[in-house]
This record gives structure tokens, sequence and C-alpha cells, in this order.
């Protein structure tokens, strides 16, 4: 069904059979990305927790899948035209994602993001050809980069994808990386427990937590933030961190905390020991939230006992932090998790033969 979905474009007439081609091309370089078990002992015991390994997507980070999707809908429901200039305000991956598959499909594309950000971030931009404005504290930051982007939208022209409100961007993770988890781990006969992602927009925890509440009614779907900034738990934004991606200053209008299990936090110190710990005994050299959504799943592992399939995400790999505190040695405090895990292996689960979407890799 989902695939008729792809193909139903050409009887959109705002999509031309052209661009429903490139959008097929696409979905073959994002999505469907390949899962592993993580084997670790966490105080002498051992464990093992699922991991869905977003670097693989065309841009190496999970904005894909939202990017692409967002702009085929809005293609589908006639909100953009093929002249239109995307514009977003990010952090970084989305404008990364934007900026790639805006350019593959034709579009101009600029991008609003706080200038506080890793450098890598700014200049991959750059070299897809996209405009870039920096926002500074002064100039209102996150908030200010938004604001601007309306600004700008108001003269016509311009594709706003909105990500902290559009369904779509959680949407595209229901349909794709919801439904791709449940199907690799059916495939070796298992039904995911518990799932925990870091919040940025909130469209991957609750687009996925959708599906798999489909799937089995007593799972577990956990928000995590960071332990220096908990905007989730407060309400408002808190302090500064270093988990670059997730909690940005507000409660995005995609979560709804309501709907979610207990809100886990990971300090920004522990997760870089965690993807350090990642890249040095595992060769998986990931990102810094991808540390955090590691240290949320071995503490749920905790919790739910050693049966429990746990899956979390690998969000990024950390080739846009090597200008940061990643690939610094960082002093281990108390509470850390990191310190007393040592990672021991992993065992690939593979991809699906077909995905949900586009024709296949
Ligand atoms: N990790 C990284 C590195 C990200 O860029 C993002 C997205 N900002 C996230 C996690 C969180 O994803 P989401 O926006 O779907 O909550």
């Amino acid at each position: 069904m989902y695939k008729e979905m792809i193909t139903e474009g050409i009887y959109s007439k705002c999509l031309s059979p052209e661009l429903d081609n490139r959008f097929n091309h696409l979905w073959c370089l994002v999505g469907n990305t390949p899962m592993l078990e993580l084997q670790y002992s966490y105080k002498g015991k051992v464990g093992s927790i699922y991991v869905k390994c977003e670097n693989y997507n065309l841009t190496g980070s999970i904005k894909d899948r939202m990017a692409l999707y967002v702009l085929y809908k809005a293609y589908m429901n006639c909100q953009i035209s093929p002249e239109d200039v995307i514009i977003e305000a990010t952090s970084g991956n989305t404008g990364i994602s934007f900026s790639a598959i805006g350019k593959a499909l034709g579009h101009q594309v600029k991008i609003i993001m706080p200038n506080w950000l890793s450098k890598e971030r700014i200049d991959i931009i750059k070299s897809m050809g996209a405009d870039i404005q920096l926002i500074s504290k002064e100039e209102g930051g996150f908030l200010g980069s938004i604001q601007l982007s309306e600004k700008l939208a108001a003269n016509g022209g311009v594709f706003l994808p909105r990500q902290f409100e559009n369904k779509f961007n959680a949407e595209a993770h229901e349909l794709t990386t919801g439904r791709e988890i449940v199907a690799q781990l059916a495939n070796i006969g298992l039904v995911p427990d518990a799932f925990v992602a870091g919040v940025g927009t909130g469209g991957t925890v609750m687009g996925v937590g959708k599906h798999l509440k489909d799937i089995n009614p007593f799972v577990k779907i956990h928000p995590l933030e960071p332990q220096e900034s908990p905007t989730l738990t407060t309400g408002y934004k808190v302090g500064a961190h270093r988990i670059q991606g997730i909690s940005d200053e507000f409660i995005p209008a995609i979560v709804k905390l309501d709907e979610l299990d207990e809100v886990l936090c990971a300090s920004d110190g522990d997760s870089i020991i965690m993807a350090q710990k990642l890249a040095k005994q595992l060769g998986l050299a990931v990102g810094i939230s991808s540390g955090a959504n590691v240290i949320g799943a071995i503490k749920l592992k905790e919790q739910l006992g050693d049966a429990a399939v746990v899956v979390t995400l690998l969000c990024d790999d950390n080739k846009k932090y090597l200008s940061t505190d990643l690939v610094k040695e960082q002093p281990i405090k108390e509470g850390y998790i990191s310190s007393d895990v040592d990672f021991t292996g992993f065992t690939p689960i593979a991809r699906l033969e077909k995905p949900f979407f586009g024709s296949g890799k």
C-alpha cells in the first residue's frame, strides 16, 4: 500500500512524472538502513540493545527521511512549486538534508541557523550551494532563526517545511523508520518492548512510537533530553548542552508528552564518552546524540530486564563533530554510565529486501 502512495504521485496535478521519478530515485538513497544488535557489558553484566544505523542515509543522518517525505507530501498537496525557494530554520542536520534533497529536486535552498553549531555543518550546507544565514544569541538564536524564516516567507515564492510543527515529519518516521524497525526485528522473531530517542523536533520519537504502539500497545516509548538542559521536563529552556541536534530551546508542537512514557536523560559528557567508546571499541564512529540514545537504551535495559527488546538509533556519524568536544578527552563525572560500559561486538540485522518507499537498493 505504501509503495503505491509513491506512484500515486503521478495523479497529483502538482507532481510531474519527471519529479515523481526523482523522488523514487531519492528513496533508494534514504531509509531502509541496517540495524545492529549491539553487545555490551555494564558493571560486568552482559546485555544487548538494537540500533538503527541512520548514518547510512544520503547525507549521513536520520533527517533525510523527514526532508524527503515532507517535500513529497508538499508536492502531492500542491503546497510547493518547482520555482519555490526552500527556507528552513534548523540546528544542522535538517539543513544538510534539505540542501541535498532540495538541490536534487531542482530547488534553491536557504538555511537559517544559530551561529554556535559545528563549523562542519555550515561548510557542508555551503558546499551544496545553499544560502546560509547565521543568527547569534543576541539576534534570538534558534527562535530568532524560526522567526526570520517566517518573515522571509511572507513575500511569497517560498516553501517553509516548518519541521517543528509539520505532521508529515512524524509521519515520515511512522511509515519508514517505525515500520523498518518492526519488520527487521520480525525477521529474527522479535517484537520491540521499548524505544528511546533524543528529541529535537520530536518527529522520530512520535512517529516511531505511533507505529510501534500499533503493533504492540504495551511498548514503552521514551523521549530523551540532555541532563544539562531538561526542557521537556521543565517546559522552558534551561542551560546549555553539547548534544547537538536535540533539545532546541522549547517543546515542539509535534511532541505530545502525554502520549509518551517517562522522559529519560543523558548528560552531555556521558554521551560524548559513550560515542567515543562506540568508535574506539567497535569502529562505529557516530555523533553525540547517538551516544545519548545508547545511554537511554542501556538505562532501559536495566529497568526492563535481560529479555527486553530495547531499540534506539545512531542518528548520524562523527564527521560533523571533528571540531567539537567529541574528539577531546572528557572528565568522568559521578552518575556517568559510560565509564561502566564496554562494547564487546555487534551482529547485523539485514536491511529489508523490499523497502517501504522507492524501488529498492
Ligand atoms: N540527533 C541528531 C544528530 C539530530 O540532528 C536530530 C534532529 N535535529 C535528532 C537527533 C532528533 O531528531 P528529531 O528531530 O526527529 O527529534
